[in-house]
């Protein structure tokens, strides 16, 4: 009992210190360190908000586990924005997050060998598109391609669009 008041009372404290935005982000109102994640005190702690409104709102963090945002806002603490990922996916995030406006990443062999299996599956290249982050003319390009030929350079169209 005294668990589920006090998960209430941290629920109440992130609710009181955020604003939500537009697309729905809970924006971090108090402390947002250089990294741009917000803080708050927590138990005596001084800890990522982000972190405290997946568990008070979802459950603990898993030991290793990272809490990532698929709003890509590091400010926002909205339980719905967030979601648990491994170190590796939680670097794969970043890298694909920090990526320059305009360049978009080439896949490797085995996203092409999933892009196809899912193209085989019924799903349109729109969709793949989506799944992989990329444009729907990559995954055209990738999956009409030689399997070797994954740098999208070999034709201006395909320089420009991947
Ligand atoms: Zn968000």
């Amino acid at each position: 009992m005294r668990f589920v008041d006090f998960k209430k009372l941290t629920q109440d404290r992130i609710r009181a210190n955020i604003k939500v935005s537009l697309s729905g982000c809970w924006e971090w109102q108090l402390y947002i360190r250089r990294n741009g994640y917000g803080q708050m005190k927590h138990d005596g702690k001084t800890v990522d908000a982000h972190r405290v409104s997946y568990e008070c709102f979802h459950h603990e963090i898993p030991a290793g586990m990272f809490v990532c945002h698929r709003c890509d806002n590091r400010k926002c603490a909205n339980p719905d924005h967030l979601f648990l990922g491994t170190a590796q996916d939680n670097s794969d995030d970043m890298v694909a997050k920090d990526r320059p406006r305009g360049r978009k990443p080439k896949l490797t062999d085995e996203q092409i060998q999933e892009a196809m299996s899912l193209r085989r599956q019924g799903l349109y290249y729109h969709q793949i598109a989506a799944h992989f982050g990329v444009t729907t003319m990559c995954i055209h390009n990738h999956l009409n391609a030689p399997a070797n030929d994954n740098e999208c350079s070999t034709r201006q169209t395909r320089a420009s669009e991947c």
